[in-house]
């Protein structure tokens, strides 16, 4: 299901592995000839187009990941001057997981946000009716969990905006925060999430409870090493790492009440995710003289 634009970009880039790897090739020649050594040119080629597609693959993992440039429209972190910090859950709803999930934070009087895809809200309207009948925010996790960069605009923009549809359908509420697929996403992406309404939420620490054979312990001492003022911590309530339903979060629910007492016993506030993003600095403002 390889589409025009996605063919188009590949072309492209594969245009410019040639010409990275010509500039590696040119510049160990010279550098061969200025020490006047020798190599088989057929290694030297293999060699320069090796380097070329390394190159290729680490700007283009840091284009999809991280962007270029100053982004002030994605949040990956809160204030880091507070002690307020938000978790967050992808990937769900799950009746499996969601509920417990749900079960722990309404004990514990915690608010959480869900990041949900569109096809698992279909499924589970009434878990995610539960999760806006609890007080919990929702976001956006895209229709099926695809990797947008690699998407049409037309199937990007489907994406997003038919899980958006679904999810004010079965909750009545509309999505204010968008999550891209494991975190990848780019320029068509960000113009059309400012153009919804939707701001684009990341993460500063991920619980990795995705990995296969995650253990409780794992995930509690993670957040614990790891987590600061300001954080917004990735959980998921679904999902494997391949398909986006079927995972075992079994390690993530046993976690949950644990994290959330070494949390409290650092001093941190679990708060909305709003109100972790939109709280100004508390400090109160200098004294000014102003002409009357
Ligand atoms: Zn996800």
């Amino acid at each position: 299901m390889i589409n025009l634009e996605f063919a188009l970009r590949v072309v492209v880039l594969l245009g410019i592995v040639g010409l990275i790897s010509f500039m590696y090739w040119s510049i160990g020649n010279r550098t061969l000839r200025f020490f006047r050594l020798k190599a088989p040119r057929m290694w030297m080629a293999l060699f320069s187009i090796l380097l070329g597609a390394l190159t290729m693959f680490l700007l283009l993992t840091v284009w999809v990941y991280h962007g270029f440039g100053y982004q002030p429209d994605i949040y990956r972190v809160g204030n880091r001057i507070s002690n307020k910090v938000a978790l967050t859950f992808d990937d769900g709803p799950s009746e499996e997981f969601t509920l417990p999930i749900l079960d722990i934070l309404k004990e514990l009087d915690v608010p959480a946000t869900f990041f949900m895809v569109g096809k698992h809200v279909e499924k589970y309207p009434h878990v995610a009716q539960r999760i806006v009948e609890d007080g919990h925010s929702i976001g956006n996790h895209t229709q099926n969990h695809r990797n947008l960069p690699t998407l049409s605009t037309r199937e990007l923009q489907k994406e997003v905006m038919e899980a958006a549809a679904i999810i004010l359908e079965t909750t009545g509420v509309y999505p204010a925060f968008v999550r891209p697929p494991r975190g990848m996403y780019d320029d068509r992406f960000r113009r059309l999430a400012t153009l919804l309404g939707q701001e684009i939420v990341l993460w500063s620490v991920s619980t990795r409870d995705w990995r296969y054979g995650v253990t409780a312990t794992y995930i509690e001492r993670l957040v614990d090493s790891q987590v600061r003022g300001g954080d917004i911590i990735l959980f998921h309530d679904s999902g494997s790492l391949v398909k986006c339903e079927g995972g075992d979060r079994k390690a993530t629910v046993s976690s949950l009440a644990n994290v959330i007492t070494i949390l409290r016993a650092k001093g941190l506030e679990i708060v909305p995710l709003d109100e972790l993003l939109h709280t100004a600095p508390a400090e109160t403002f200098p004294q000014v003289d102003r002409p009357e």
